[in-house]
Order: C-alpha cells, then structure tokens, then sequence
C-alpha cells in the first residue's frame, strides 16, 4: 500500500473506531449519575441494601430517609441529581408538597419506583399517574371500576419473562428467575409500557412498566423486597438501566 493510502486507511479505521465506541457507549457513561435516594416508611435490611447501590458501576447516590426528603422534592433538585430512585413508603404529603412534587417532575429529572414504593400516598389518587401504577392500601374505584384491598406474600419463585426486548432497559436480556414477594390485585395504568411479565398464581402478570409524567421519564420495578433480590445481578442491571433511561430527558421519544 503506498504510505498515502494508508494513511487514509487508518484515518478512515480511526473514525470507525470511533464511531463504534460513541455508539457503544451509553449517553453520560464518562460520569457518574447522581441519584436521591429516599427512604424510609417501611423497613429493609439496610447493610445489605447500601452494600449493593456501593457496588452499583457509573452511579453516586444520596441517602435521603423520611421525613427529610420530602421537602428536597421540589424544583431545583434536578440541578444536584439526575434521577430520584424512590424506595420509601411515603403515606401522605400536604398539598403543597404534591405541587412541589410535581412542579419537580416538570423539569425532566428521572423517576424510578422500587418495590413498596407503589403502596405510597394512600390518600393521593394522582400517585398512580405518576409511577403508573397503585397497589391499593384501601378498596378504591379508578374510572368507574372498583377495585378491594391489594396483597402481598413473601417468598416466592418467579420465571420472568421480558415482555419487551426491544426497550433499552430490558434489551439484550433473557427471561430469568427471581425469588422475591409477590403483590397482588394492583393497579397498572393503561399508559403504562410493560418490560416485564410472571405467570404466578399470586402475583399480577405485570411486574415492570414505563411511562412518564410532566417532563420526567418513570421506570416502576416491583422486585427489592430483600437480600436475594439485591444480589441478582440481573436485578441490577436492571436498576442501573432503569436509571440511565430514567436520566435521559427526552421522555417523548421512547416510552
Ligand atoms: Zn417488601
């Protein structure tokens, strides 16, 4: 090869390179993502909880335990964190707090509910637009349907399956096995996009689900009740997707 065409060679291999590493790369890999993490309202068993989000690669995390964070949830935290990964119980805001809340998610900071999350707000039905989902501490009615008390049990073996192969938290993986507690006789919002299915006899067929709300991108994951579920690699690698799609702040384009 004369020595000008083959330094076009390796100009064109270097941008090939290049290119391949920029499309590899998940966008705001180069830095770490800052998430608030709050909890508190329920209990966990916190050394083996905080030893996994230790562990977790590319993410920085806050504790933020009740009742503390819920003032932090207003306009201007998305300036200190890209992404709220809400683990707490949380029972009742005042009505200010809600449009703070709100107002907040107007600004496109990322949204992830984990697990019990979904019991939270007993008294503020707009919850369930939120994280799409709701698992009723009390009988309601949604449009017109009435719907008695929600269940849980512990202990349970779930096949999963990935209901969407094709979404960036969920591509790529095999279905996979879990051993976590079930919740029963939730709700799930129609808007809501399913990621992830069982087939068990006490547990709702939809386990994980997209959808958005204001400006914010909401991943809602059922599994984290424990120990055994933290030390799922699959599970975490679930979380730290969910967290980088939750981060992204174009909501509309991917559902
Ligand atoms: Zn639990």
């Amino acid at each position: 090869m004369r020595p000008h065409a083959m330094i076009a060679a390796l100009i064109l291999l270097a941008a090939t390179l290049s290119f391949t590493h920029a499309a590899d790369t998940p966008p705001g890999s180069d830095k770490p993502l800052r998430v608030l993490l709050t909890i508190g309202g329920h209990g966990f068993e916190q050394k083996e909880f905080f030893g996994m989000w230790d562990s977790l690669p590319g993410i920085t995390y806050t504790k933020a335990p009740l009742p503390q964070s819920i003032d932090m949830l207003k306009p201007g935290l998305e300036k200190q964190y890209d992404v709220i990964v809400m683990y707490d119980m949380m029972k009742s805001f005042t009505t200010e707090q809600q449009q703070a809340f709100t107002d907040l998610l107007k600004t496109g900071i990322g949204v992830v509910s984990l697990h019990h999350n979904l019991c939270s707000h007993v008294d503020w039905p707009e919850y369930r637009q939120i994280i799409g989902g709701r698992y009723f501490q009390q009988p309601e009615t949604i449009d017109g349907k009435a719907y008695p008390k929600s269940n849980y049990l512990h202990g349970q073996h779930f096949d999963v399956k990935i209901a969407d192969k094709d979404h960036p938290i969920t591509k790529g993986l095999s279905d996979f096995v879990m051993d976590d507690e079930a919740y029963s006789g939730f709700y799930v919002s129609p808007d809501s996009h399913v990621l992830l299915t069982v087939d068990h006899p006490k547990c709702d067929h939809n386990v994980a689900w997209t959808t958005h709300y204001g400006n914010s991108r909401v991943f809602y994951l059922m599994f984290g009740h424990g120990p055994s579920v933290w030390q799922n690699p699959v599970y975490q690698q679930l979380l730290v997707r969910g967290i980088r799609w939750a981060a992204e702040k174009d909501a509309t384009t991917q559902h």
